[in-house]
């Protein structure tokens, strides 16, 4: 078998990004359709490759780095930390989980929180508990799950199983028993699907994989009082659209329905894996000890960070910014429409938004990388926003500059 001549042999030796590709491509299971750059560092809202060349961030690491790069107060806290208890496991007591947890219920209205480490975990978690609340109150047979087409919460067994998308189950087979799929916004179907066996209605508020689209308040309230009236745990997914990224702390804030349970991950440790969920009471107490757990979940640095991205996000009024600066996203984007016959809608609020094209959305973003603008495109047309809550008017200008180059082969003829 020929072996490449000219891997280097170690990181240190400062690889191209074809020997970093090529790597890659001998010894990674191919799960990932790597955009072709290789990134070194950032800082703020823009991030450089290993040539040096600069990028701005409207993706975030897919939501996460939602204080940009290196963000002062982070790189502090995180270098503090590492250099006293990094983990410690969840066998002992730390400070800091038990601080993070007041702080998630205080500013949810919720009662109880548990850490796992990402998002598809704090999913796992939620059904698990919601199975056991259910069987409490209604025996064996409340089980089942009610979940939306179109919908993503992450890809183990359990994440998977409400994933209300065939291209993410395919070959996974079989799933969980006992789910059943609704259309979002559908009530009609929402009333048929919920019943006396439901122990939890799962749903993002908004899409966020699946293309960012919104439930409508309508439906989020059906889903409320068909949950109050089945005793069933309502479940907002929120580890895309919470803590902030479409200007509210937890989404459904910014609904005026509130879940039984919300989960929550992506920006939580500003880059560390973390994720939550957070219950009510009236769920939380039908867990006891022993029945649920993890090696990592809530350790001293991701707790403490976690605790440090909340007080940032306060201190420095981001939400504030995210609405001000959102709303002109939205605006820009609309200007979009009229010009480019690609363009067809706009969708989402705050820095969680979509442009939807009428064409394929990975070219858009490969050019996108040569203009030195990182954009993300899911559901093959759709070009998604999920910038950092630090971007400003300014940034937002370049980002639409790019955009209008790149669909400018695309320009409407003139009427
Ligand atoms: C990203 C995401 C998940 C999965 O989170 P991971 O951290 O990738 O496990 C679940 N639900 C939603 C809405 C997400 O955006």
């Amino acid at each position: 078998m020929d072996t490449p001549p000219t891997l280097p042999s170690g990181p240190t030796d400062h690889p191209t990004l074809e020997q970093i590709a090529e790597r890659e491509k001998k010894f990674l299971l191919q799960t990932y359709n790597r955009y072709p750059v290789a990134l070194a560092r950032g800082k703020g809202v823009f991030l450089w490759d290993i040539e040096g060349k600069r990028y701005l961030d409207f993706v975030s690491g897919l939501g996460v780095n939602a204080l940009g790069h290196a963000h002062p107060r982070i790189v502090k806290t995180i270098r503090d930390q590492a250099a006293k208890l990094l983990h410690v496991s969840n066998l002992y007591y730390h400070q800091y989980q038990g601080p993070l947890a007041e702080k998630l219920c205080t500013l949810s209205g919720l009662n109880r929180a548990f850490f796992s480490n990402s998002g598809t975990e704090a999913i796992e978690g939620s059904i698990k508990l919601a199975r056991l609340a259910g069987h409490r109150a209604g025996g064996e047979a409340k089980c089942r799950l009610v979940a939306l087409e179109g919908s993503y919460h992450g890809r183990t067994f359990g994440a998977l199983s409400l994933t209300g998308q065939d291209k993410h189950r395919k070959g996974f087979e079989p799933m969980l028993e006992g789910v059943t799929f609704v259309k979002q916004n559908d009530i009609e179907s929402l009333r048929s699907a919920v019943n006396d066996d439901t122990c939890a209605i799962v749903l993002e508020p908004i899409f966020g994989e699946g293309g960012i689209y919104e439930c409508t308040p309508e439906f989020l309230q059906e889903c409320r009082s068909l949950a109050d009236r089945h005793r069933a745990a309502l479940i907002f997914d929120e580890i895309q659209c919470g803590l902030g990224r479409i200007g509210t702390l937890f989404a459904f804030q910014s609904f005026g329905v509130t879940p039984d349970i919300v989960a929550v991950a992506k920006p939580i440790a500003a880059g560390l894996p973390l994720g939550a969920f957070i219950a009510k009471e009236e769920f939380a107490s039908a867990i006891s000890a022993g029945q649920h757990g993890t090696t990592f979940g809530g350790g001293p640095l991701a707790c403490r960070v976690a605790l440090e991205f909340l007080a940032i996000v306060e201190e420095e009024k981001l939400l504030e910014n995210i609405n001000r600066v959102g709303a002109y996203l939205h605006h820009e984007l609309e200007g979009l429409l009229g010009k480019y016959a690609a363009a067809t809608g706009v969708r989402g609020r705050g820095f969680m938004q979509a442009i939807q094209l009428e064409i394929p959305a990975r070219p858009i973003v490969d050019a996108g990388l040569a203009q030195g603008v990182l954009f993300n495109s899911t559901q093959d047309t759709v070009v998604r926003f999920l910038p950092p809550f630090l971007l400003e008017e300014k940034h937002v200008d370049k980002g639409i500059r790019v955009l209008k180059k790149l669909l400018g082969k695309n320009v409407k003829a003139a009427a």
